[in-house]
C-alpha cells in the first residue's frame, strides 16, 4: 500500500510490520461530532480496516483534549463540571461514530490522566535548553530547533502569520522568539491546575498529543495525522517537542485528512456552519453516510449537500438490493473486480475509485444471469467489499 505523506510531500509505500501503529489526534469535547471530524475518523477507520484486512494487527489510538479554554468556557456556562461535561461529549462523540460504523480504538487517552508524563517532557526540555520558564509559564525555544517547519514547508513569516489566527500569540512579550509556543501554562483563578516545578497550571495543548502518542504506542509511530488544519501549529510542534525529547524519529508516516465545507466554507464551531452527524444518521443508514464521505478523496475538500446524500442513499440501496437478489456474475469477472478494488484503496486510500468497483460488481449482479440466490461467488465479493469500507454497518438506534 502506498499512502501520501505529508512531511515528504508526496505518495509513498508504507513500511509497516506485522503490528502497525497509528494515533489520529482526537476531540476537543465540548461540541457535537460535524461532518468534518467524520470525514477524518472515518479516513483513519477505513486505513485501518484495510491494514487489518491486508494481515496486520492495527493498534489505533485517538486521544481525547479533555481540558482547554473552549471546555473550560462552556463548562462555566452551563454551570458544570469541565470533566463532567467532557465525558458527557465523549460519550456521545462515541455514539454518533458508533453510527457510522467506526471501530472502536484500542486506547483512547485523556490529557488530565497523563499530566505528570507531560510535566516531566517538559522538565526535561528545559534542562536540555529547549524550553524556558516565565512566571508559571513554559515556552519551547523554536530557536534552539532549527528544523521548526520542516513538515508544513512553511517559513518563518508565513507560520507567524497562521500562528496569531491559530490560538497563539507570536506578540507575546515573554517569548524570545515569536514562534515559540505554549509548553505549560499558569491556571487562572478558579481554573483547574496541576503541580508542577514551575507552579500550577496545566499543560500546553501541543505537548499533549506527543506525550500520550508515544506513552500508548511508542515509536516512531506509523502513522499519525488528523485534520490538515492540525498541520502548523500542532504536529509541527509535536516533532519539535518529540525530537528535542529524545525521541527521532517520533513518526514514520503524516496523515492529513482535507476539511469539509458548507456553501465554499470550511464547517467550524466558531462559523456555526456545522453539518452534525447525528442529524444525517437520523435520516439515513449510518452505512449511507459512510458511502458520502467514501466518495470524496480524503486529500480533497469538498462541500457537503443534501443532494449528495439522497445519491449516497440510493447507492446503499442498490448494493443492497444487489447483495439480496439472484444476479451472478463469473468467477473470472469478481477476481478482476477484487483486484482492482484493492489497487484503488492501496494507491493512496482511493475511495470513489474503490467505490466505482463497487458499483460495477452491483451493476453486473443486477442484470447478471439468474443462478442460485444470495450467496453466490458475486454477492459474498460485495458484502466482503463493503465490509472494507466499513459500509456494511447499520445505524445504532437512539
Ligand atoms: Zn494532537
Amino acid at each position: 500500500m502506498q499512502l501520501y505523506d505529508s512531511a515528504r510531500r508526496g505518495v509513498f509505500p508504507l513500511e509497516i510490520g506485522p503490528v502497525a501503529t497509528l494515533y489520529s489526534c482526537g476531540i476537543t469535547p465540548y461540541e457535537a461530532a460535524h461532518l468534518g471530524h467524520a470525514f477524518v475518523y472515518l479516513t483513519f477507520d477505513v486505513l485501518t480496516r484495510r491494514l487489518t484486512d491486508a494481515g496486520h494487527e492495527a493498534r489505533c489510538v485517538r486521544n481525547v483534549t479533555d481540558v482547554d479554554d473552549d471546555i473550560l468556557r462552556v463548562a462555566r456556562e452551563r454551570g458544570v463540571d469541565f470533566l463532567e461535561l467532557a465525558s458527557e461529549q465523549v460519550r456521545r462523540f462515541d455514539h454518533d461514530m458508533a453510527g457510522i460504523g467506526l471501530l472502536p480504538v484500542d486506547a483512547a487517552p485523556r490529557a488530565t490522566e497523563h499530566v505528570e508524563e507531560m510535566v516531566d517532557w517538559i522538565a526535561r526540555l528545559v534542562d536540555d535548553g529547549y524550553a524556558y520558564s516565565v512566571n508559571g509559564w513554559v515556552f519551547f525555544d523554536s530557536g534552539a530547533y532549527p528544523d521548526y517547519g520542516r513538515l508544513s514547508h512553511l517559513d518563518h513569516p508565513t507560520m507567524i502569520e497562521l500562528s496569531r489566527g491559530r490560538g497563539a500569540d507570536p506578540d507575546d512579550p515573554r517569548k524570545r522568539h515569536p514562534l515559540d509556543f505554549v509548553l505549560w501554562q499558569a491556571s487562572a483563578a478558579g481554573e483547574p491546575s496541576w503541580p508542577s516545578p514551575w507552579g500550577p497550571g496545566r499543560p500546553g495543548w501541543h505537548i499533549e498529543c506527543t506525550v500520550m502518542s508515544t506513552g500508548a504506542l511508542g515509536h516512531p509511530i506509523d502513522i499519525h495525522g488528523g485534520g490538515d488544519d492540525l498541520i502548523y501549529p500542532h504536529h509541527e510542534s509535536e516533532i519539535a517537542q518529540a525530537e528535542a525529547g529524545g525521541v527521532a524519529p517520533y513518526v514514520r508516516h503524516w496523515t492529513h485528512v482535507a476539511m469539509v465545507n458548507l456553501d465554499g466554507v470550511k464547517m467550524s464551531k466558531s462559523l456555526g456552519n456545522l453539518v452534525f452527524v447525528r442529524d444525517l444518521v437520523a435520516r439515513v443508514p449510518g452505512a449511507a453516510v459512510r458511502l458520502l464521505l467514501a466518495a470524496h478523496h480524503y486529500r480533497q475538500s469538498w462541500s457537503y449537500d443534501d443532494a449528495e446524500l439522497e445519491v449516497a442513499a440510493t447507492r446503499h440501496r442498490r448494493y443492497l438490493s444487489a447483495m439480496q437478489g439472484g444476479g451472478a456474475i463469473g468467477h473470472e469477472a469478481a477476481r478482476r473486480h477484487e483486484e482492482r478494488f484493492f489497487d484503488r484503496l492501496d494507491d493512496d486510500l482511493d475511495t470513489p475509485g474503490a467505490l466505482q468497483e463497487l458499483d460495477a460488481i452491483a451493476q453486473e449482479l443486477s442484470s447478471g444471469t439468474q443462478e442460485d440466490g444470495p450467496g453466490t461467488e458475486g454477492q459474498q465479493l460485495l458484502g466482503r467489499l463493503m465490509t472494507v469500507l466499513g459500509a456494511e454497518t447499520e445505524a445504532v438506534p437512539g
